[in-house]
Parts: structure tokens; C-alpha cells; sequence
């Protein structure tokens, strides 16, 4: 299953999404917003929209009954994926509904005035704006950790800002402009010797490493489906069955009761408690199933590429007197960087004419340019069909760039 030697097969060609619409090579580097869908994915979810599709959880004939089998398995393949039970998944839209769904139960029912929430400066908005609407709605208040000069959320900075008053704290485990990776396990011991739970973001985590919430000993962990090869409109909240058992509703509707009457209307128990209404059926099939397509890659064969194209893109902008590299060297497959004089919007716009694709902006991460003094990055990023070739694209972009700005190369 995790063989190291699976990357030697061309998996570019299980993506038909990588070439452009004249068929050239497309050099995708902007897999931290979005990962491109392997046909594996794409197959399983047009077979549960087509000979497969009916609904689930209610209906008497066997169609229906069969995809209620198909949807709670997805269930359990995701629950498998990140190390937890069964019972401990809940189907969202994604990380952000994730984040929503804990501030939003959980937070209402556990923060009073006066309690406070540890965050770092490196958060997506998705993981600091549910956190300021609950800190606003019970009169708690939001701490701000701040980042090593390598660009670590500093947990020796949390330690020492950490008090009883601290109820959560939520960190990304990976981030998203960085790709700094998080010693969770740590966070976790941090958090828990003050009583308070940790909430780790995932998003950009899963796609990258082996996730085992038993290991990392977190209480919440959230992701999306769509970075992980998998489709839009679904993601996933991980928490501990006794959390999730203790927390309150948060959407009403069908599918998540137990009996409704006009007097009084009993739930659920989790994780349908949490999926008020027609779930995303065939989202939640295409899920597993890029589950299923990582795991046959494997994690030990995907990192080891993705590490040697960080380490090669760095090395080469690290060696232009003009670029800023932002971020850790042993990044998770994100490089961010800056040229002196050149926007980054410039940079992005000039690369899609040689069909390279990066991302270029605040990447939902103001707090973080802010820290970091700039009002925008460029950054590239891989995935397990990223290669050399893609790197070569974005240099020569650049050089091609820099010619176009009147500078050296
Ligand atoms: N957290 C991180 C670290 C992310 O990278 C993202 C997506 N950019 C999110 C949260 C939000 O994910 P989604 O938009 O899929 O809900």
C-alpha cells in the first residue's frame, strides 16, 4: 500500500486535468488551493451520480439502501484515512463548515466571558474568523502566538501565553502559505496541561503526510476533500466520540433527529446529529476514493518527490539576490516567495502565458503578510504529480519575467 516505488508509474496520466485545452503540458503549482482529480476519483463519483445514484438513510428499496451501505463506508474509509473511529466523522462542506460546526456547538456551549482562545499568526482565515464571531457572541477573548524566526507557529512563545482561562486552541497543522508543519503533538501536551482542547486545521496536512489523530492526541481535526484529490463540497470533522457525543446541534432539519413534535423535537445521535439534510452522497463515494488513490501512492514515495522539488526550487531562489523565500526549508510541498519589484499578480499573469499556474495574493492569510511585511506572495505548490519539469516552467517563467521587468537574471 505504501510503496515507495509508486511514483515511478507516470501518475500524470491519471490526471486529465493537466494538460491545456491544445493539450500542451499544464504546470499546475497551485495544488494548496485546489488538487487537481486523478480519473479514479472522477469515475467514482459520475458511477454514484449515475447506475449507482439514489438516496440515502431513507429509502425502502434496495438502491437507496445500497447507497446508504456505499455512503456509511466512505464514512469509515475517511475515519480509517486520519486514524479515528467510525463514529468520529462528520461529513461537512469542508475544513471551513468544520471550524463553523466546533465554534458554533461546542463553543457556544463551552466558552464563557472572560475565556480565551490561543490561535497563531500564521492562520487561514477559516481557522480566526469563527473564532472572533464566537469570541464576540460569549465575551471571550482571542490570543495571538506568534512565529520562529524559520517561520513556526513558536510553541515555546504558547507555552508561556497559555493560562487556565484557555479553553481551545486552534492551530493550522500545516500552513497554507508556508507549509510550515506544526509539532502537534507537542501543541497537543500544551494545550491539554491547561485544560483546554486543541483544534488542528488539516487542509493542507492530509494531502502530505500520514494523519493518525490517536498520535497526534488533538480533540478536533478538520479537512477538505478537494486538496486531497478528492471533490469540492465535502470535507470532514474529526472529534473525539465523547466531544461529539456532549455537543449540541448546530443545523436543524431532517436526517439529524431522533423524533420531532411540535412540544419537543429529541436528536440523533453523532455523527447524524451534525448532518442536518440530504448529505453530499456522491462527493462523500469521490471522497473515499481519493482516499483510496493516496494510499496507493503512497505517503514514503510522495514525499520523498515532493520534498527533493521544495528543496530544489528553494535552492534556486534562495541563489537570486532579489527573491525573498519565506518559510521553513523542510516545507510540506509550499514555496512562497517574493522579487523585489515585481508584483506578485505580475509574476502569476506573465507565468500563465508559458502555461504555469501559482498562486499569487494573501492566500487567505492577512494576519500572516502582515507579520511578514508584504502585501501579497507568489506561491508554488506540489502535489504527487508535480515534476522537475514543472519547476524548470516556473524558473524559466521567471527569468522570462524578470527580462520583461528590465532587471538582470
Ligand atoms: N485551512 C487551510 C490551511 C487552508 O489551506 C484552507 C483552504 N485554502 C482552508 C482552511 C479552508 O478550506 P476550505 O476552503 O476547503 O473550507
Amino acid at each position: 500500500m505504501n510503496a515507495p516505488s509508486t511514483l515511478t508509474r507516470d501518475l500524470r496520466a491519471d490526471f486529465p486535468g493537466l494538460v491545456t485545452r491544445e493539450g500542451a503540458p499544464w504546470h499546475y503549482l497551485d495544488t494548496a488551493a485546489t488538487a487537481q482529480k486523478p480519473r479514479q476519483v472522477i469515475e467514482a463519483m459520475a458511477r454514484a451520480m449515475g447506475e449507482d445514484y439514489a438516496t440515502v438513510h431513507r429509502g425502502v428499496y434496495s438502491r437507496s439502501a445500497d447507497m446508504t451501505l456505499a455512503y456509511e463506508a466512505a464514512r469509515r474509509r475517511i475515519a480509517q484515512f486520519v486514524g479515528g473511529g467510525d463514529n468520529e466523522i462528520v461529513f461537512t462542506r469542508g475544513a471551513t463548515e468544520a471550524i463553523n460546526l466546533v465554534a458554533n456547538s461546542w463553543g457556544r456551549a463551552n466558552l464563557k466571558p472572560g475565556d480565551r482562545i490561543l490561535l497563531s499568526q500564521l492562520e487561514h482565515h477559516s481557522n480566526i474568523v469563527p473564532w472572533q464571531m464566537l469570541a464576540e457572541a460569549v465575551g471571550a477573548q482571542i490570543d495571538v502566538v506568534p512565529l520562529t524566526s524559520d517561520h513556526r507557529i513558536d510553541l515555546d512563545a504558547a507555552e508561556s501565553m497559555l493560562t487556565e482561562r484557555h479553553r481551545l486552541v486552534a492551530f493550522a497543522h500545516v500552513s497554507n502559505v508556508l507549509g510550515s508543519v506544526l509539532d502537534a503533538r507537542r501543541a497537543a501536551e500544551l494545550a491539554h496541561k491547561v485544560g483546554a482542547k486543541l483544534l488542528l486545521d488539516g487542509c493542507q496536512a492530509v494531502p502530505h503526510m500520514p494523519v493518525n489523530v490517536a498520535v497526534l492526541d488533538c480533540d478536533f481535526y478538520v479537512f477538505s476533500a478537494h486538496k486531497l484529490y478528492g471533490p469540492t463540497g465535502i470535507g470532514a470533522l474529526w472529534a473525539r466520540a465523547d466531544i461529539l457525543e456532549a455537543m449540541p446541534p448546530w443545523e436543524g432539519g431532517g436526517s439529524m433527529i431522533d423524533r420531532v413534535t411540535f412540544e419537543k423535537t429529541t436528536y440523533d445521535a453523532p455523527p447524524q446529529r451534525f448532518e442536518a439534510g440530504t448529505p453530499a452522497i456522491t462527493e462523500a463515494i469521490a471522497f473515499a476514493a481519493a482516499a483510496d488513490y493516496v494510499a496507493e501512492v503512497g505517503f514514503n514515495a510522495m514525499h520523498e518527490a515532493e520534498t527533493s522539488l521544495v528543496t530544489r526550487l528553494r535552492r534556486e531562489l534562495v541563489a537570486m539576490n532579489d527573491v525573498t523565500v519565506f518559510g521553513p526549508e523542510d516545507s510540506a510541498g509550499i514555496v512562497s516567495f517574493a522579487i523585489d519589484g515585481i508584483h506578485p499578480h505580475d509574476l502569476g499573469t506573465i507565468l500563465d502565458e508559458s502555461n504555469v499556474a501559482i498562486r499569487a495574493g494573501h492566500h487567505c492569510a492577512q494576519p500572516l503578510m502582515d507579520y511578514l511585511g508584504v502585501p501579497a506572495t507568489a506561491r508554488a505548490s506540489f502535489g504527487l504529480y508535480s515534476t522537475e519539469a514543472d519547476v524548470d516552467a516556473l524558473l524559466d517563467g521567471i527569468t522570462r519575467t524578470r527580462r520583461i521587468f528590465g532587471k538582470a537574471s
